[in-house]
């Protein structure tokens, strides 16, 4: 049976208190995003009063205080981080590796402590804390350390000598500067470590605002980089959307986001206006393709996992199935066979109110709409609790939200197919794409189908694992967003090109300056001919012009 890790009659009796303080800023990362040990006294707040939650959805135990950013402070802090951002970014990249290297030892020293606030904020199971948000991390610096100087190596242009004599350049990339990082609760210290490690690394200073949700896990977060970085390199801001809006709103270089489309998309539009460069993570609704030889038992348990880790609350969780008509019995038994063996242990609770009642109204709309329920299944009740729940999709349930809109929950929806064709075009019909995978033996097969699938990712015989590989990119296309983290491709949010061009040429004057005359008419259109604009005969008639044309022009000013 499926146990609730907490009664809502715990959270109801909450009473959601922030306090606002409203002293001026200050640009340490600890003291603006610390854990007060005492509850504070309300001075003038200038955030909403609940912003964040005071009890834990994991056992209703109440959690620390957490002092909220005013709105009106983000501005001066952003100045501060703009003037810290600059000695850092002259330092050499060596010694930013040097300044960061200890925080895998960090990380793996605090594994517990982070694993244990991260299960008390939204519910997760510590195995699973541990592994998404702790060893993968470690990986991340390590990757991120080893291979920094080598990424950010300056390219050497050496143009053609004969067109361009004494001419070389260095293209190097350049720290954006202070760099907006904006996250969401669902994995609190892997995705914005994600984007720290790489930025800060890179020269960067980074104002990052984690989520209302999870702000005692931002706050410990930030402080794994106490001591190792000079002051107001790393700030952290804490506070909901009001925070956020001011974030992107402020003098930021770049704005680096994960979250809702909706929130994705006002940011985007926000950078719009002002050409800032945004990198936009947003919503998913993975597919996973099964084909008839796949590897039965283990795309059954895969699925199960890619469904229900995290509570589903993943935006690469596997929220379609679509199963060739000669396995689908066999695999759907399966499947829920291997979902009636979980407890709550293993998929522990939903973190907020508003994901367990879009779950509960998704699962409704499909029923309602011609699903068969399976396994699982949950009345709209007072609790945070949802087991995880596999329907099978029929008729018109295969339109309704739980198959075209992100859930976020634990409800696995099954829909047979009569053919991979069948299944490729459903999965590109979504708006959104992030992940999907193809459960087959066929691999060359399926790296063939691969290449028809418009998701940003595709694992073949695995799902949703690649976030925890620091060198490969996590991105998608569509409504997901275009945004990349992980991998040398994240580096186009944090870095620009710029390139310094030297010329040795001691010419009086380049060809192509002035003055334009008859002379550099003809030889500009005789080179076009040379280069391969006309016949045989027309090129050599035109070579013909062109070195008269040349000698005149460099030589007796023509
Ligand atoms: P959300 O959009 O509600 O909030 C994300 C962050 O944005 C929070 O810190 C929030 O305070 C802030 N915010 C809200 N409104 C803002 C505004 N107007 N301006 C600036 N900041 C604002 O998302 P959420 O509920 O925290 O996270 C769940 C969503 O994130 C899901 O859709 C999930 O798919 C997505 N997600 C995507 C990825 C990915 O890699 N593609 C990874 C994890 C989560």
């Amino acid at each position: 049976m499926f146990v609730p890790p907490m009664s809502m009659h715990n959270v109801r009796a909450l009473m959601l208190t922030c306090v606002a303080q409203g002293s001026s800023p200050r640009p340490s990362f600890v003291v603006n995003g610390g854990l007060t040990g005492e509850p504070e006294t309300t001075i003038a707040p200038r955030v909403p009063a609940d912003v964040f939650a005071n009890h834990s959805p994991f056992d209703g135990s109440t959690l620390s205080p957490v002092t909220a950013t005013s709105p009106e402070d983000v501005k001066t802090l952003v100045e501060t981080a703009r003037t810290s951002a600059l000695p850092w970014a002259n330092l050499s990249i060596q010694r930013r590796v040097d300044a960061l290297a200890g925080l895998e030892r960090r990380l793996l020293e605090r594994a517990e402590e982070i694993a244990s606030l991260v299960r008390l904020e939204v519910g997760k199971p510590l195995e699973e804390a541990v592994l998404a948000e702790v060893l993968p991390n470690a990986d991340l610096v390590r990757y991120w350390c080893d291979t920094i100087e080598e990424l950010l190596e300056p390219a050497r242009i050496e143009p053609d000598p004969l067109s361009y004599p004494g001419k070389s350049g260095l293209v190097s990339r350049e720290p954006r500067g202070v760099v907006a990082l904006i996250t969401p609760w669902n994995y609190p210290v892997a995705i914005p470590l994600r984007t720290l490690v790489p930025a800060l690394l890179a020269g960067n200073a980074v104002v990052w605002k984690p989520s209302e949700v999870t702000p005692r896990s931002g706050a410990l977060t930030a402080k794994l980089f106490d001591g190792l970085l000079p002051e107001g390199v790393l700030t952290i801001v804490q506070g909901g959307a009001e925070v956020g809006r001011a974030l992107v709103m402020s003098n930021v270089d770049s704005v680096v986001f994960t979250g809702s489309v909706p929130t994705g998309r006002a940011i985007a539009v926000a950078c719009a206006e002002r050409f800032l460069p945004c990198s936009l993570e947003l919503g998913g609704k993975d597919a996973a393709i099964v084909l008839s030889d796949c590897n039965l038992e283990r795309t059954a348990q895969g699925l199960v996992w890619g469904a229900f880790t995290n509570a589903g609350q993943n935006c690469a969780g596997i929220e379609r199935v679509y199963v060739v008509a000669d396995i689908a019995e066999k695999l759907i038994a399966r499947v829920v066979a291997i979902t009636e063996s979980l407890s709550s242990a293993d998929v522990g609770g939903m973190a907020t109110r508003q994901q367990r009642d879009k779950t509960q109204a998704h699962l409704t709309a499909a029923l309602l709409s011609g699903a068969t329920l399976l396994t699982g299944g949950a009345e709209a009740n007072d609790t945070l609790a949802f087991p995880p729940t596999v329907i099978r999709i029929e008729g018109a349930s295969a339109d309704s939200v739980a198959m075209t809109e992100e859930t976020f929950g634990p409800l696995l929806p099954i829909q047979v197919v009569a053919d991979e064709d069948e299944a490729i075009r459903l999965t590109n019909a979504s708006r959104y794409a992030l992940t999907t995978s193809l459960w087959t033996k066929r691999v060359r097969h399926a790296q063939g189908l691969a290449k028809r699938l418009r998701t940003g990712i595709v694992t073949i015989n695995n799902h949703a694992f690649t976030a925890a590989l620091a060198q490969a990119p996590w991105t998608g296309t569509g409504d997901t967003g275009t945004g990349v983290t992980n991998g040398p491709h994240c580096l186009a949010s944090l870095t620009r090109p710029r390139l310094i061009l030297t010329d040795k040429h001691q010419a009086a004057r380049e060809l192509w300056w002035y003055p334009y005359t008859p002379t550099l008419r003809t030889l500009a259109f005789a080179m076009a001919v040379v280069r391969g604009g006309g016949s045989i005969g027309a090129r050599i008639a035109a070579l013909g012009r062109l070195v008269p044309a040349l000698l005149k022009r460099l030589f007796f000013g023509g």
